[in-house]
């Protein structure tokens, strides 16, 4: 039985895992630190797949979810995010020629939304919106069974569409991007504002709280950290509804940390989805649901990718 190898790369871990032609239990798995002083990160991402590749079984293929803007027809990472060096690099021809087996390469959040199409919560559908809210929001959306790439690899960055032109500046330097308001990043800092300005909460020890302290400190009654998450959840709730206009999809999946924030996020969101699309018609079947693959959605996604390139079974 041939093989497939899954990996996600990140700015700051590598996960390679060894998966046989069916299922999404790994065989094998590993996570290393992306970068060591001793050695760069193409050549820690090479030397683990050496290690974990089958003695006696053949490969099938390689599918690997890397950050940041890619363009996965010519598989090329155009910048990952956090790894020096990684600049309009040609990953796939690299790892084609080390070790002569077919290779795939996406974009992070399409292939969490891919994973989760294939294996998790979208399993079924065929018109699907993914967005993952963490640090940033990262965004996927599959039509017709497609995942939508654009010209250059770079479509449905959905964290980055304009929601306010006089809003907070974006990581990327940009006014008022859904990031800006609706990330973990931008919750922590709208926190961090309010207590300066003098506003009373519990967090009020931690000058700067990270989403995480924040949503614990909601659940445990904190009227600001509550008020934090709504407004999130508000603002994405815009964000949905234009996307519900822009792809009309049956189901958004929600990812990421903040999106398990509960009740506080979700309850405006929805409520705000629901007033801002232009007709219900966009609502008639739609379901926003939490992800179900948590932080394996991406290496799963490479695995659907990989699996994807239907190379005829190998007999060994
Ligand atoms: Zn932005």
């Amino acid at each position: 039985m041939a093989k497939y190898i899954a990996v996600d790369v990140g700015g700051t871990h590598i996960r390679v895992a060894v998966f046989g032609s069916k299922g999404i239990i790994p065989e094998r798995v590993t996570r290393i630190a992306t970068q060591q002083p001793e050695e760069n990160a193409l050549d820690r991402l090479q030397n683990q797949i050496s290690k974990f590749w089958p003695e006696n079984e053949p490969v099938a293929a390689i599918g690997i979810a890397a950050p940041g803007p890619v363009d996965q027809k010519q598989g090329i990472i155009f910048a990952a995010p956090n790894i020096p060096g990684w600049i309009n690099l040609p990953l796939r021809s690299i790892l084609e020629e080390r070790f002569a087996v077919p290779v795939a390469l996406g974009n992070d959040a399409n292939l969490a939304a891919l994973g989760e199409w294939n294996y998790g919560a979208g399993q079924g559908h065929h018109y699907l919106l993914y967005l993952t809210i963490s640090t940033g929001i990262g965004g996927a959306a599959i039509c017709d069974d497609q995942l939508i790439l654009g010209a250059h690899g770079l479509a449905t960055e959905l964290g980055h569409v304009t929601i306010d032109p006089n809003g907070p500046i974006c990581s990327c330097g940009r006014p008022g991007h859904l990031e800006a308001f609706s990330s973990g990043t931008a919750i922590a800092r709208y926190v961090a504002n309010q207590m300066a300005a003098g506003v009373h909460s519990s967090l009020s020890g931690t000058p700067t709280p990270t989403a995480r302290q924040i949503s614990q400190a909601a659940q445990a009654g904190d009227r600001l950290a509550q008020a934090a998450l709504e407004r999130a959840g508000q603002y994405l709730g815009i964000g949905l509804a234009n996307y519900a206009e822009i792809f009309n999809p049956s189901i958004m999946i929600l990812g990421g940390g903040v999106s398990r924030s509960g009740s506080y996020f979700w309850d405006p969101m929805n409520a705000v989805l629901q007033k801002a699309v232009m007709s219900p018609a966009y609502l008639h079947d739609l379901i926003v649901v939490p992800a179900a693959l948590g932080d394996d959605a991406g290496l799963l996604g490479a695995l659907a990718l990989g699996r994807s390139l239907q190379i005829p079974e190998i007999v060994s």
